[in-house]
């Protein structure tokens, strides 16, 4: 994964890997981590907001375009990371 960039889209801000992002379940960990997912309710946030508490812009993006990076690389992450948000959104249909 050495070849990915995570950057905000709008301010280039990157998330140094803590625990920003807060679910409306209430728990609080790193969105990209996860894909986005919250990993106690398992709710996807297809926006994610830039973090002005750590120096970001406090502006929503997609969360995909938050990724950057060698094409090939990235159309296979965001492929993945869209992957697991069907199966969630099946699971929510039942
Ligand atoms: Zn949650
Ligand atoms: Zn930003």
């Amino acid at each position: 994964m050495d070849n990915i960039h995570i950057c905000c889209p709008k301010c280039k801000w990157e998330p140094d890997g803590k625990p920003y992002w807060q679910c409306t379940c209430g728990t609080v960990w790193d969105t990209f981590s996860t894909g986005a997912r919250c990993p106690s309710c398992g709710i996807v946030w297809k926006d994610t907001q830039c973090i002005i508490e750590a120096g970001g812009c406090n502006k929503s993006s997609p969360h995909l375009d938050w990724y950057e990076g060698l094409e090939d690389i990235i159309k296979k992450l965001k492929e993945e990371i869209e992957q697991g948000w069907k199966v969630e959104v099946a699971e929510l249909v039942r």
